[in-house]
């Protein structure tokens, strides 16, 4: 696992600036759910972090290093979407192990790491089948264990329950908790589910309009809301 900063991260499409200068400073291990209305910039920012986004102005660290000439790759971080982006004609297996086989890694070595995942996700039983044979949240399994396998430091959700039904979600909430503390990786966790982030996270992050209105445990953001987009955000009675 590994720290993560962002010093004074700005981003602009063009003329249009769309995140304004964010700050944050997330310890190792860290649980953190970004919060924020559609548009706001969750997924700019953290398309920023990962690498896949230019950064306009500012740095980003992790581990202390400065990140921003280095590509997703290097970076040692892995992003689990709302979509699957499965390869359909390979295997569970096969989709597990793909980047690890870009990699050059041994076939020992991808075996070896995709059956430890694939136990800590429940997913033994199934590594033989296509994701057309899948469910839902099995599928969401097998784009997790893809991240897992390579190790992350640095483990990054974009809304990765959004598409699963209601009770599903639960589910796999306890899941996503559990495997942050097997895995041991720093966590951010893009969700617009208030609910979600109260029970997840070490400390949430409030974004709008891209700026952070306030950072704090969840029992900080409830009790004393910064102000009333906060208070409405968290559902707090302030
Ligand atoms: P969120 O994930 O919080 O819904 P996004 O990070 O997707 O928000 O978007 C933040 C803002 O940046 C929005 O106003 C969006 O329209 C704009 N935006 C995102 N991607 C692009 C792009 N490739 N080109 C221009 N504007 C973009
Ligand atoms: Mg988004």
């Amino acid at each position: 696992m590994a720290s993560v900063e962002l010093r004074d991260i700005r981003k602009s499409y063009g003329v249009l600036e769309v995140i304004h200068g964010v700050s944050l400073s997330i310890g190792e291990g860290e649980f953190i759910a970004l919060v924020g209305p559609s548009g706001c910039g969750k997924s700019t920012l953290l398309r920023m972090i990962a690498g896949l986004e230019d950064i306009t102005d500012g740095e980003v660290l992790i581990g202390g290093k400065v990140v921003n000439p280095l590509t997703p790759r290097e970076r040692n971080i892995a992003m689990v979407f709302q979509s699957y982006a499965l390869y359909p004609h390979m295997t569970v297996a096969e989709n597990m192990g793909f980047n690890l086989k870009l990699s050059g890694l041994p076939k020992s070595e991808i075996d070896k790491r995709v059956g430890e995942a694939a136990r800590m996700l429940a997913l033994t039983e199934l590594l033989d089948r296509k994701p057309s044979q899948l469910s839902g949240g099995q599928r969401q399994r097998v784009a997790m264990g893809r991240a897992i396998v390579r190790d992350p430091a640095v483990f990054l959700f974009d809304e990765p329950l959004s598409n699963l039904d209601a009770k599903l979600r639960v589910q796999m909430r306890t899941e996503i908790k559990a495997l942050h503390q097997k895995v041991a990786t720093t966590s951010i966790y893009v969700t617009h589910d208030q609910i979600e982030a109260m029970t997840l996270a070490d400390r949430i992050v409030v974004l709008n309009g891209g700026r952070v209105e306030q950072v704090g445990t969840p029992l900080e953001l409830y009790r004393t809301p910064a102000n009333l987009f906060v208070a409405g955000f968290i559902g707090s009675p302030a």
